[in-house]
């Protein structure tokens, strides 16, 4: 109760994004319909299990609900499944599928289960990829896919789920006027890639121990000017990289070169760029780059846009992969 009024912890999105569904009529001519939320959620952990990022009493859920008629669902699944795929991809993650199935408590119809159960094997199947089946182990309203990822030290970790619901739009009535304009049923999918956006975080952070990759840094490139003196062109520098949009900072601190340079390594910062009397003179920058073999890390004295060149050429595959 504040301020006169009662207030509420969300524990799941799906009944907003039922709700979202239903403020308007829907034809099937809106479907398939694809609600995407950024939802946040709690949990009460008891104290003693809250760790770090990984297990925590309130976390955001990158989730969807996506409405549609039975004869989209196998191209849906599909869709879900592409997404996570390349998501996990991206982030060099293997990967492996769950089917769970009708568990003993459950709700709603044999026929309605084994659809939903056959269009999760189907756009598997379809997909040429391999899954485990967990018998009996999905939700009381409905089967679902389950997608565990290996990090780098050999754990896994359950993130993404596709889960099918018949019984969710039935408890909401939710409708969809048909191509015979009478009124039917939607059937949902409840997705997410990530499952906890924090959790997430904290398994990539272990993932790369803290060596993200140049993309995904939050400080791509370390300017160290040589003193004091060369502050002027190292922020300069700086201000030219932002513009090109990387993500940049400058050790200011009146401390030794070698110390700034330890520091930048222990931070695991992508690239360092060493500016000094020379650099200044010749407007170059000198560069270190820390993913190549030790006697390779020094890439040399070069031109400000060859650089910007050589960081971007990883981050253009990234954007065109993208698209
Ligand atoms: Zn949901």
């Amino acid at each position: 109760m504040i301020d006169d009024t009662d207030f509420a912890v969300k524990p799941m999105n799906c009944p907003g994004g039922m709700l979202v569904y239903k403020m308007e009529p829907r034809s099937y001519k809106d479907l398939p319909m694809r609600l995407g939320e950024l939802g946040m959620v709690h949990r009460h952990e008891k104290s003693g299990q809250l760790h770090g990022l990984v297990r925590v009493r309130c976390f955001t859920q990158d989730d969807a609900h996506i409405f549609m008629t039975q004869e989209q669902i196998t191209q849906e699944i599909q869709n879900v499944v592409r997404l996570i795929d390349e998501v996990y991809s991206r982030f060099g993650f293997p990967y492996s599928v769950e089917l769970s199935t009708k568990p003993e408590d459950s709700i709603g119809s044999e026929e309605e289960w084994d659809l939903a159960t056959t269009a999760l094997e189907d756009a598997m199947k379809v997909m040429d990829m391999d899954y485990h089946v967990n018998e009996g182990d999905g939700a009381f309203y409905g089967p679902k896919l389950d997608f565990h990822l290996k990090d780098s030290i050999g754990r896994t970790w359950q993130c993404g789920t596709i889960q099918l619901d018949f019984q969710l739009p039935q408890r909401f009535d939710a409708e969809y006027v048909g191509a015979d304009g009478q009124k039917h049923r939607p059937i949902m999918i409840h997705r997410v890639v990530f499952g906890s956006v924090e959790r997430f975080i904290g398994i990539l952070i272990e993932h790369y121990a803290g060596k993200f990759p140049v993309w995904l840094a939050p400080v791509q490139v370390k300017i160290l000017p040589v003193s004091d003196k060369y502050l002027r062109y190292a922020n300069e520098v700086a201000e030219k990289l932002k513009k090109y949009g990387i993500r940049v900072e400058t050790d200011e601190r009146d401390e030794k070169l070698g110390y700034k340079i330890r520091e930048a390594r222990l931070d695991k910062v992508p690239y360092m760029i060493i500016v000094g009397e020379k650099e200044e003179a010749a407007k170059t920058i000198s560069v270190r780059q820390r993913d190549a073999e030790k006697d390779k890390q020094d890439m040399g004295e070069m031109l400000l846009e060859d650089f910007v060149y050589v960081l971007r050429s990883g981050k253009k595959q990234l954007e065109s992969e993208t698209d």
